[in-house]
């Protein structure tokens, strides 16, 4: 599991100290989230 850049959305594969998203340069990552899709039922 990796980061995602909260701007771009692209994937940050490698972390190094100066962590930052090569694509638009945005510092601002979150961690990847695994796809897990809620079904809520109502009734
Ligand atoms: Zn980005």
């Amino acid at each position: 599991m990796g980061y995602v850049c909260a701007k771009c959305g692209k994937k940050i594969k490698t972390l190094d100290k100066f962590a930052r998203c090569a694509f638009c340069g945005n510092r601002i990552l979150v961690k990847e989230r695994p796809n897990v899709a809620k079904e809520v039922s109502t009734d």
